[in-house]
């Protein structure tokens, strides 16, 4: 076995499966192995080699009597947002500690189904209730770039898994941003499809009009692959899965970018972007120009408002999601209590971090008779103007580019006391997600302390295909998302 398969990326990694210069089985242990030897990372939560064998000796079984779908025996790990038989699942909640879904996501289950094997499950903010990975219940996560660093959140373990070669992929769930800001704290490709393409069967909500899976991987040619396995109708089970068929995302990834018009966002450029992630993003747009695209001005005039708009919507919605933890169906349960309100009033006491209390109480607040128009009602409104904005925009562009994130990545413990201040970095990610479009993370270079920045594509929607082919395209250009940290 080379002592590089960790290097290698998914799609290379298959191609030796096939050729079985390796086995799934190789794979899996070698992979198994680091995790364990990056445990202080603090990236995995819950590994169980066992069932991690299982499947992968079942996908050497299929590769050896023929099989050779696309993804068989290459490992990946999920966000322990996505229910599993296999694991644990806990959502980086007290809460759930310990708990066992007796049915998998239908995430988890489509992509078993390409033959792919689970190395576990990955640290994430508190029911993926934030932007640097420290609000999970079970411990920080650190940026393999810099281990004083966070890798950002919510889903925080799956980037610096993958950024740190523990797993050549992973799941992710991104509501207002969390697989886009982690993955370009950590030097990585993301993708968050269209609200509805991916099932959210079996996915922890969190904000149901807003949550959405997707794949993190370091290339946009893997993200292509594991999208198109992760994504399909599911129509009896999630009420807001799309009636679009599944697609082979990877059918376009070489298309040229003539004449492709990115519709560059002023708000995007304005006042508050740092000056190191502004010339790192500007030197990615050079780089499309030499592809032959064209930048073209827009504007996105309520960007600041999806901040206020956001964090009133995600509130209410998560609110009503968590009020079926309350000690009777499954997890915590407090054990000295007077009567059944006592209870209820314990559980959640002694289960919820600060910041699920957090938005529990705003969410009641903003939902409750008297302030419901005032500001539910309000946010739902702009909300729409956010998504008209948006079509607008797209009359004159193909795709929008800028910033995934204000700055890159901070010091753990720098803004953890100051929700408000973790709130405003959300600013460039929160608008895509109102407007239910997909977006994407691509690496493009480096700022200060030497921290990854991601440049964010938007697509119309739908449009995934399109967003990975211009990921594709700048990645054969450059090299930034094949640069690797120090140490790993
Ligand atoms: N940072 C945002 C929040 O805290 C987005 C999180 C997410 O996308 N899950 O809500």
């Amino acid at each position: 076995m080379t002592t590089e398969l960790h290097d290698l990326s998914v799609a290379q990694l298959a191609a030796q499966l096939r050729a079985k210069t390796v086995s799934a089985t190789e794979a899996a242990q070698h992979f198994l192995q680091r995790a364990e030897a990056h445990a202080g990372l603090g990236a995995f939560l819950a590994t169980n080699a066992e069932a991690t064998l299982m499947q992968a000796r079942a996908a050497d079984a299929r590769i050896a009597a023929g099989d050779s779908a696309p993804l068989l025996g290459v490992p990946l790990a999920h966000k322990d947002i996505f229910v599993t038989t296999d694991f644990p699942t806990t959502a980086g909640s007290k809460m759930l500690d310990g708990y066992r879904s007796p049915f998998d996501s239908t995430v988890v289950s489509k992509i078993a189904g390409s033959g792919m094997v689970s190395l576990g499950k990955l640290n994430c903010d508190e029911f993926a209730m934030g932007s640097s990975n420290e609000n999970s219940a079970f411990s920080a996560v650190k940026n393999p770039w810099d281990l004083s660093r966070v890798p950002g959140g919510s889903s925080g373990g799956s980037a610096a898994a993958v950024a740190a070669r523990l797993t050549p992929a992973a799941t992710g769930t991104d509501t207002g941003g969390s697989i886009r800001q982690p993955a370009a704290f950590c030097g990585i490709t993301g993708i968050k499809p269209t609200y509805g393409r991916a099932s959210r069967y079996g996915m922890v909500a969190f904000a149901s009009s807003l949550d959405q899976a997707g794949p993190m991987a370091r290339s946009a040619e893997d993200c292509a692959l594991l999208l198109s396995a992760m994504c399909g109708p599911d129509l009896d089970r999630d009420s807001t899965s799309l009636d679009v068929p599944a697609e082979d995302f990877s059918r376009s990834l070489n298309d040229p970018l003539d004449g492709l018009r990115i519709g560059i966002p002023k708000e995007f450029f304005a006042e508050g972007l740092s000056a190191d992630v502004r010339a790192a993003v500007d030197a990615a747009l050079q780089e499309y120009k030499k592809l032959g695209a064209k930048l073209v001005p827009i504007s996105l005039p309520r960007t600041e408002l999806s901040i206020p708009v956001y964090y009133i919507i995600a509130p209410a919605e998560a609110s009503s999601n968590l009020s079926r933890f309350d000690g009777v169906k499954f997890g915590h349960r407090a054990t000295d209590y007077t009567d059944l309100l006592d209870m209820y009033k314990k559980t959640r006491a002694e289960g919820f971090g600060d910041e699920v209390k957090r938005r529990i109480m705003i969410g009641t607040y903003v939902l409750s008779h008297g302030y419901y128009d005032a500001y539910y009602l309000q946010a739902q409104k702009i909300r729409r103007m956010i998504a008209d904005d948006f079509q607008q925009a797209f009359k004159s562009c193909d795709v929008i580019a800028g910033p995934v994130a204000p700055t890159v990545a901070w010091k753990l413990g720098e803004k953890s006391s100051d929700p408000v201040a973790n709130y405003l970095a959300d600013i460039f990610t929160l608008p895509a997600s109102l407007a239910g479009l997909p977006g994407m993370s691509v690496p493009a270079g480096f700022g200060t302390g030497g921290m990854p920045v991601g440049l964010q594509l938007i697509g119309n929607y739908l449009q995934e295909a399109k967003l990975l082919n211009v990921a594709h395209r700048l990645q054969q250009a450059t090299d930034w998302h094949a640069a690797k940290p120090e140490g790993i």
